[in-house]
């Protein structure tokens, strides 16, 4: 069954957890830190690659129709230009005289006056510019000599580097229609507004499915799509009540797309987007080769039909899941301290699929006959497991440290091991403690791991 939480935290509940823990840190502290921009420390980078290796374990090594690439980040100025960015990829904003600020032109009423913080930006009375359109892509000179003829951008998605080597996957890849590219990479986009923590920053991470199929077949794989992408949420831990799939209305849908619906989550601050799955119909690969002059039609060796394929797009975030999986993990219940009485316990209920560490081992004290075993236990577990040893403070305080980073479950060391040979596991939600052989310990790591993931 379903866990239930007794809180929902707020946004800087979770910064805060974030830098004490060691998840994620505002980048370039040390300097006052650099806006919309974090970097992710060692717990946060663990949390990170299991994201995206449950993606790709998913997305890629599952189905026997997608294969994977990774594109460079920099790539030639007309990609962007068949794409639309060069020219559309535009946020309206105006400029405000009196303070000097700038702010998406359709977000006034939401906008918070940095001057007057008790007024939005609609009502504060400021001078404003007229509307203008503001390019989101990050521009940049390819080579040493700053000339108008060498500016590219920074990708500010990667699907555009999978539809130019369309032919060269088919070719290589031995695929046929319908099947699928998969991409995990970083993006850039020059946010105009980048509060709300890692939901929106200038430097993202995407992992992205561009899954091609006949124009005829379309519908049916953007319903497909739709269903195990909401299913792998579930199935990393995210709950179900949390998750809504939003369908876009005719005037927010993008001009070539045939339908859309985004993955929605009820973050801190309210639902919002965390993936976009969109039936992009054939626009990409005939953009491309309008301005390549290169065909990237296919022909079925079956039918003989030539066609170009209509694209099914699932774009997801990696920061955003991150923020959601730290959202829906944070609990705060009761549990009883070294001396039994019960206090209030910070908890992260993560799935241990994603959890940084999933075993921790504590002697109870620090005696060499206790460390002994303790390590010789962790370097078993190392390799299957992520693993942590721990041997200061006292063993509630241990608990409380695992409990706070989302570490499954703790084997502890102590003196009767010595002689009955056994330790003692405890599970983080239920905090019961079961007494185990050490050379049972792996069945039994496995065992409590499996019901973890499916209470979830
Ligand atoms: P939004 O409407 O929130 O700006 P979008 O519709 O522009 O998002 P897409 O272009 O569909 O976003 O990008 C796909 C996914 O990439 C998003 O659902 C989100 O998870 C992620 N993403 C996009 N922009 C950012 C950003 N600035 N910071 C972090 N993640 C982002």
């Amino acid at each position: 069954m379903a866990h239930t939480n007794n809180v929902q935290p707020t946004l800087n509940d979770i910064v805060a957890l974030c830098k004490r823990r060691g998840f994620i840190f505002p980048s370039s502290e040390i300097y006052g830190g650099f806006a919309a921009s974090w970097d992710y420390g060692p717990l946060g980078v663990e949390l990170k690659n299991n994201v995206k290796q449950l993606w790709w374990r998913d997305v890629v090594t599952n189905s026997d129709n997608v294969v994977g690439m990774d594109g460079a980040i920099t790539t030639h100025p007309r990609v962007w230009e068949a794409s639309g960015h060069v020219e559309g990829f535009h946020d309206p904003m105006v400029d405000c005289k009196t303070c000097g600020h700038r702010f998406r032109a359709d977000k006034l009423d939401e906008e918070t006056c940095p001057n007057k913080p008790s007024k939005k930006v609609s009502e504060c009375g400021g001078e404003l510019t007229d509307v203008r359109n503001f390019n989101l892509m990050f521009k940049l000179h390819w080579g040493p000599v700053e000339d108008s003829a060498n500016i590219t951008y920074l990708r500010p998605e990667t699907c555009q580097t999978i539809f130019p080597n369309f032919k060269n996957i088919l070719t290589v890849s031995r695929m046929r229609v319908p099947f699928g590219i998969a991409q995990v990479g970083k993006s850039f986009r020059n946010e105009i507004t980048t509060k709300s923590f890692i939901f929106r920053q200038r430097e993202f991470e995407q992992m992205e499915l561009e899954f091609f199929s006949h124009p005829d077949e379309a519908k049916k794989w953007f319903e497909y799509w739709l269903e195990r992408r909401k299913k792998w949420y579930i199935g990393i831990g995210v709950r179900e009540e949390n998750l809504r799939m939003r369908q876009h209305d005719a005037d927010e849908l993008a001009h070539y797309a045939d339908d859309c619906y985004d993955v929605e989550y009820k973050f801190p601050m309210g639902w919002s987007e965390l993936e976009g799955i969109a039936n992009r119909t054939n626009y990409d690969l005939t953009r491309h080769m309008e301005f390549s002059k290169k065909d990237l039609s296919y022909r079925d060796d079956i039918t003989g039909e030539k066609y170009i394929p209509y694209v099914i797009e699932s774009s997801a975030g990696v920061d955003r899941t991150i923020l959601v999986l730290l959202s829906d993990a944070y609990d705060i219940d009761q549990a009883p301290n070294d001396k039994g009485e019960m206090e209030e316990r910070l908890v992260l209920r993560f799935s241990p699929q994603v959890a940084p560490v999933s075993v921790a081992v504590f002697p109870l004290f620090k005696k060499p006959n206790l460390v002994e075993i303790a390590r010789k236990i962790e370097s078993d577990l190392r390799g299957p497991y992520r693993t942590m040893y721990d041997e200061t403070g006292n063993i509630g305080k241990r608990y409380r440290r695992q409990d706070e980073i989302g570490t499954p479950l703790c084997i502890t060391v102590d003196y009767d091991s010595l002689d009955d040979h056994a330790v003692t596991i405890r599970n983080r939600d239920s905090m019961e403690q079961v007494r185990v052989g050490i050379d049972q310990i792996h069945q039994a790591v496995a065992d409590q791991m499996k019901s973890m993931c499916s209470s979830i």
